[in-house]
C-alpha cells in the first residue's frame, strides 16, 4: 500500500485545545467493550466512543444463542450488560462519533461530531461493519417505505403481509425466521442453489410452513406505488437462464452482508480487499504502530460476537504492551 497520508486538520482560533488520552477505543460493539474492560483493568484509563450505533450490530437482533454462558440472550440486553461491565471496570464510555482521525502525527489527533478534539497515544479501532445494499435505484427509493435491512426493527409493520428476504447467509435466514412471527408468507430469494447459513438455521427455515425458498434468483428491481409510497413487489431474474419474472410482496428485506466501517482510516492504515483493516497475523497490530484493530472491521471470515470480543481482548493487550514499550503506560 502507498504511504499513509492523513487529511489535514484545519484548526482556527476557536478550535479547543485537545484533551489527551493514553488509549482511545472507537466503537461500542463486542470488540470495543471487551477492549475497554481489559484496558481499564490494565489501568490505562481508556475512553470508548460509542458511535451512531451504541452497542453495535447485536442491538438490531433478538435472540443470540451462541454467546457462551447464555443459552439464549437478547442481543440488545447483552450489549447493555457489556457497557455496564466496561463502565464498572473504570472505562469512560462517551456517546459521540469520531469524524476525523489523523494518524500521521503523534500523539494521534481525533475530532468528534460533538466538536470535541482529543489526542491519544494509542487507538483501538473497533468500528465494525454496516449492512450492505443491492445498489438498485428502486431500493433507495423505497428505503423506509417497504425496503429494510432490519427485520427486528421493521418486522412488526408486516403483520399478515407477504415479504421477501434477499440473501443466503445467517442474517438472511434469521431475518426470514423472525419475520414469520408477523408475515403471512416469507419468501427467501437467493442467487445460488445453496445457503451459506449454519445447518441448524437452514433446518429451521426449511421446516417452517410459512417459508418458501426461491433458489437461483436475484432482484433486478423493487416495484411499488408512489401515492402512498410503498412496495408492491419485485422483479426477479433467474441466475441460471436469465428469465425475468415479477413477484408480489408488501416488503423487501435486504440481508446480503456487511461492509467494514473503515472510512475513518482509509489511506492511513493498510486495508485488505473489501476494505477490511489489515492486521499482522495472530495480532491486532495494524500498519501504523500504536493503532490496533479488532472485530468485524478486520475480520471477513468469522464475524461473530465472540470472535469480535476475543479480538477486542487481544487489542487491549497489544495496546498495553505497545504503550509500555514506548514508556507511555505509566503517566
Ligand atoms: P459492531 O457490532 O459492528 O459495532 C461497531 C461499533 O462501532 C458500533 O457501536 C458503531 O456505533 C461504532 N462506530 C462506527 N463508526 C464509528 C465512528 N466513526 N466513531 C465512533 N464509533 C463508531 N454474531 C453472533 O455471534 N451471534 C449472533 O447471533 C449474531 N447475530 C447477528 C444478527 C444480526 C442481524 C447481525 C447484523 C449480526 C449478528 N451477529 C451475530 C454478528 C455480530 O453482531 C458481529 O460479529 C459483532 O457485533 C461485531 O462486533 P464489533 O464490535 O466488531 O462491531
Ligand atoms: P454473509 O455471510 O456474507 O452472507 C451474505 C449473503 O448474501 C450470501 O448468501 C451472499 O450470496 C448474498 N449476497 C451478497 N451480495 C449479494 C447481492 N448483491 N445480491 C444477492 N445476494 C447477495 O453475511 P451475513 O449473513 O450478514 O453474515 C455476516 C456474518 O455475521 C457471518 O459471519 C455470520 O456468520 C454472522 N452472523 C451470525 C449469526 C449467528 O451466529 N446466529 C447471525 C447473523 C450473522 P452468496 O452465498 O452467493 O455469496
Amino acid at each position: 500500500m502507498s504511504a499513509p497520508t492523513a487529511p489535514p486538520f484545519a484548526p482556527d482560533a476557536t478550535t479547543p485545545v485537545p484533551e489527551h488520552l493514553r488509549l482511545l477505543i472507537i466503537g461500542s460493539g463486542p470488540a470495543g467493550y471487551t477492549a475497554a474492560i481489559y484496558a481499564a483493568r490494565a489501568m490505562l484509563k481508556p475512553r470508548l466512543i460509542q458511535g451512531m450505533q451504541p452497542g453495535g450490530q447485536l442491538t438490531i437482533t433478538t435472540e443470540v444463542e451462541n454467546w457462551p454462558g447464555d443459552t439464549e440472550v437478547q442481543g440488545p440486553d447483552l450489549m447493555v450488560r457489556m457497557e455496564a461491565h466496561a463502565r464498572a471496570m473504570g472505562a469512560e464510555v462517551v456517546t459521540d462519533t469520531v469524524t476525523r482521525l489523523d494518524l500521521s502525527r503523534r500523539p494521534f489527533l481525533v475530532e468528534c461530531d460533538s466538536g470535541a478534539r482529543l489526542t491519544a497515544d494509542a487507538v483501538i479501532l473497533a468500528t465494525g461493519a454496516q449492512a450492505r445494499w443491492l445498489g438498485l435505484p428502486s431500493e433507495a427509493r423505497f428505503q423506509g417505505f417497504g425496503v429494510s435491512a432490519c427485520a427486528t426493527c421493521d418486522g412488526f409493520f408486516y403483520r399478515g403481509k407477504e415479504v421477501l428476504v434477499i440473501g443466503g447467509g445467517n442474517t438472511a435466514v434469521e431475518e426470514a425466521l423472525f419475520l414469520t412471527n408477523f408475515a403471512s408468507k416469507v419468501t427467501l430469494v437467493h442467487r445460488r442453489d445453496s445457503l451459506r447459513a449454519e445447518r441448524i438455521l437452514q433446518d429451521r427455515l426449511f421446516r417452517h410452513p410459512k417459508v418458501e425458498v426461491l433458489w437461483n434468483h436475484e432482484v433486478v428491481e423493487i416495484t411499488g406505488d408512489d401515492n402512498p409510497l410503498g412496495v408492491t413487489g419485485a422483479v426477479l431474474r433467474s441466475t441460471t437462464d436469465g428469465s425475468v419474472r415479477p413477484i408480489p410482496a408488501d416488503g423487501v428485506f435486504i440481508a446480503i452482508g456487511h461492509t467494514p466501517a473503515s472510512e475513518l482510516v482509509k489511506g492511513q492504515v493498510a486495508l485488505r480487499d473489501g476494505g477490511y483493516v489489515q492486521v499482522e497475523p495472530g495480532s491486532t497490530r495494524t500498519s501504523v504502530p500504536g493503532v490496533f484493530a479488532a472485530g468485524d472491521l478486520t475480520d471477513d471470515t468469522y464475524r461473530q460476537a465472540i470472535t469480535s470480543a476475543g479480538m477486542g481482548c487481544m487489542a487491549a493487550l497489544d495496546a498495553e504492551h505497545w504503550l509500555a514499550a514506548q514508556g507511555l503506560a505509566e503517566r
